[in-house]
């Protein structure tokens, strides 16, 4: 290998029996090029080999730093991601290329497939859209911004509010209906 050679995930395919393969890869999580992973990527699951058909289906373990989308505090956690991946001499493929999952490849010339995109895609894929410190992560105060998690304080929660001004919206409602009704019966 040169040594000036980007780090890669991938499989070496040349002389692969048929059949179903276990696969386990580690490796450093830079290889994905994501800075919020870091430490040790673990790559695990199967590859199949049916004739020229290659099927790679494998989970990518590794620990992501992140910030909670409700409290903005740091924390880390695992990230599992899935990806099943279809591998095919052109022959094959009869157009079907549509489907990102489904890679062409040289059976001749190629000596490995390699797959490091594929796992970057499912990981960004995986990381959940809120990502919360904990499960019941109370967030920020509204008002004074103080974390709740932390600390409490006196401000009167957002929905408290809300009731009061539509008791308001209320009252002035009643209030002039009332101012109606008199002015009528003068
Ligand atoms: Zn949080
Ligand atoms: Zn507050």
């Amino acid at each position: 290998m040169k040594r000036d050679e980007k780090p890669e995930l991938k499989i070496k395919i040349r002389g692969l029996d048929e059949g179903v393969h276990p696969v386990e890869i580690r490796m450093d999580a830079s290889v994905l090029e994501l800075p919020a992973f870091s430490g040790e990527l673990v790559v695990h699951g199967t590859l199949e080999k049916r004739q020229e058909r290659l099927i790679l289906d494998v989970v990518a373990n590794m620990r992501g730093a992140f910030e909670c989308t409700r409290c903005t505090d740091p924390f880390t956690r695992l990230i599992s991601a899935h990806s099943r991946l279809e591998f095919m001499p052109p022959s094959l493929t009869k157009g079907d290329m549509d489907d990102e999952d489904t890679h062409v490849y040289d059976p001749i010339a190629d000596a490995y497939i390699v797959f490091t995109e594929d796992i970057r895609d499912a990981v960004v894929l995986a990381i959940p859209m809120k990502n919360l410190c904990r499960e019941n992560c109370k967030g920020l105060c509204q008002t004074c911004g103080k974390n709740l998690n932390r600390e409490e304080c006196d401000c009167l929660p957002a929905e408290i509010d809300n009731q009061w001004s539509a008791l308001k919206g209320l009252q002035e409602r009643l209030r002039a209906e009332e101012n109606k009704r008199t002015d009528d019966s003068e």
